[in-house]
């Protein structure tokens, strides 16, 4: 194959997050072409949550604003039992570390339509919708991708890399051989969106209906929209349960067919899996096509989105010989712990949600009452990888976002970069020929003006912290002899007199 590729990067699946991969990629500069089978956008939601890391993720492409139309920050979450009373209650409705709410809740053919925006304005990269991957070459130096064209002909495209983001039932997965360990028990939902009107709901916009003789979810969209999922019982018949007599009888009125307008019912299988590979060679995994999660945290694209985050710039800096190939391992040993915990989070509380035998579910209110924060488990820090990993407390987990004085999120003034945030006199103590090294570099940020830089510093209980282009933490220092050591550890050829950064 000849190293004149069609793009850097291949793109199978044009979902959220096989789209969100496209728009991160061309941000970043690289070329990509995605292939999405179907024609047109798929019209109905899956996801209706995200949490504020996905949102500073999104932000990163530009389109804070229009997201801030089409997302509604939720303000209240409870859990309550079958004699509806509250077994915990978690205040939401402030603005987290992130920058953003802590939870949000949209239509996901809105935010879809905003990703595929991104993707029609970034010089670099296209998606080609109708267009089918039929087979692909996974070769030493990239990989050749057979289609199926919009007209039927076929067509044969390279590039370096390959994403597979298509899916639960991934073509790519299959094609590689790749299995995948399950976690907990399959078990059948009736999701049903649609607008209330005239109509209160429930008060909360999120609720655990924890109730034995049908366990269900209940959650407030932007608008009038709504979304209810109940589990599908034994003696349901699978034709009944999702006509609107049935809605209003097991939603014990709340979506009353007079007044809920509905826009589909439909029957998911919810599962709790991990590919137990996420690389071969030149291709990776990401979104549903390496993990799924039943949709109790509303974890499952926010992973996906994470994936892509974590890749994107690590493609870049291979791409423009910055770092070496060794540093694309790192996306899974970083990511598949970090979504297993989400997976195994999220098959836990479901099998707390869908106990429909009452002294279990009498059992299950106690423990809750007793242990509530478990109600909202919080991320975890990456898997080993790329960045200072056991030695450093904060290493591997998420830095905040400080929003500035005029309003401005801080990640919008340092872009897709390194940052180095450092006390001024830590910073100016640094050998010379690194500074230089630093300041002469297009992947690093150099943050040291107490205005912008004290809250990060200060959530870091550091003198210095570096932080990653995907805003984890790389690594902090106390003094400018350890910020010096690890900035000379980054994986980029230009700062670095080591060849090797992979700790573990
Ligand atoms: C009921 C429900 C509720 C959920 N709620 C939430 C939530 O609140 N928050 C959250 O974060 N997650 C949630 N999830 C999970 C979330 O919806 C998924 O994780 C997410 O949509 C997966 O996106 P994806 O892009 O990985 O896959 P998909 O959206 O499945 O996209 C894959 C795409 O690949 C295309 N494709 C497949 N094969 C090929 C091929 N050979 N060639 C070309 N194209 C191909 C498909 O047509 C498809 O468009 C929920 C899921 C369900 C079922």
């Amino acid at each position: 194959m000849s190293q004149e590729f069609d793009a850097d990067v291949i793109v199978v699946g044009g979902g959220p997050v096989g789209v969100g991969a496209l728009a991160l990629l061309g941000r970043l500069g690289l070329t990509a072409i995605g292939f999405e089978k179907e024609t047109e956008l798929w019209p109905t939601a899956r996801a209706v949550h995200f949490d504020g890391e996905v949102m500073r993720v999104l932000q990163s492409l530009g389109i804070a604003d229009e997201l801030a139309k089409v997302t509604k920050p939720m303000t209240a979450m409870h859990m309550q039992n079958e004699a509806r009373e509250k077994l915990v209650s978690v205040p939401t409705g402030q603005l987290g570390s992130q920058g953003w709410h802590d939870d949000v809740t949209f239509h996901q053919p809105d935010v879809e339509r905003l990703l595929r925006g991104v993707v029609d304005e970034s010089a670099g990269v296209e998606l080609r919708c109708g267009v089918e991957v039929m087979h692909f070459e996974n070769l030493d130096e990239g990989v050749r991708v057979t289609v199926r064209e919009t007209d039927g002909s076929q067509g044969v495209y390279t590039a370096r890399w390959l994403v597979g983001a298509d899916g639960a039932k991934s073509f790519v997965r299959r094609s590689l051989d790749i299995g995948a360990d399950k976690f907990g028990e399959d078990a059948r939902w009736v999701v049903v969106d649609g607008h209330l009107h005239d109509s209160p709901g429930y008060e909360d916009d999120m609720i655990f209906l924890l109730h034995h003789t049908r366990p269900a979810m209940w959650i407030r969209l932007p608008g009038t929209r709504v979304r209810m999922e109940f589990l599908v019982m034994d003696e349901d018949d699978p034709e009944e349960i999702i006509t609107p007599e049935a809605i209003e009888r097991i939603s014990h009125g709340v979506l009353p067919a007079s007044q809920f307008e509905p826009e589909r019912q439909a029957i998911y299988m919810f599962r709790g899996r991990i590919a137990k590979s996420w690389r071969e060679g030149n291709v990776f995994l990401a979104g549903d096509a390496a993990h799924l999660a039943p949709p109790c945290f509303g974890q499952g694209l926010c992973a996906g989105l994470r994936d892509i985050a974590n890749l994107a710039w690590k493609l870049d800096l291979v791409k423009r010989g910055q770092a070496k190939d060794s540093i694309l391992d790192t996306y899974e040993s970083e990511r598949k712990p970090h979504a297993q915990f989400w997976v195994e989070q999220a098959v836990t509380a479901a099998g707390f949600l869908q106990t429909t035998n009452s002294e279990e579910a009498a059992h299950r209110d106690a423990n809750i009452r007793a242990n509530p924060m478990a109600a909202a488990p919080v991320s975890p820090p990456l898997g080993a990888g790329l960045h200072r990993g056991a030695l450093d407390e904060q290493a591997g987990r998420l830095s905040v976002q400080s929003i500035l004085t005029d309003d401005v999120r801080l990640d919008d003034m340092l872009g897709v970069r390194f940052v180095i945030a450092a006390q001024r006199e830590v910073y100016e103590q640094l050998d010379q020929a690194l500074r230089g090294r630093i300041e002469d570099s297009r992947d690093i940020v150099v943050l040291l003006d107490t205005a912008k830089n004290a809250q990060l510093l200060q959530a870091s209980n550091a003198s210095a912290v570096v932080v990653r282009p995907d805003r984890y933490i790389f690594g902090t220092a106390s003094d400018s002899v350890e910020l010096q050591d690890l900035i000379e550890l980054l994986p980029l050829a230009n700062i670095r007199h080591e060849s090797a950064c992979v700790y573990t």
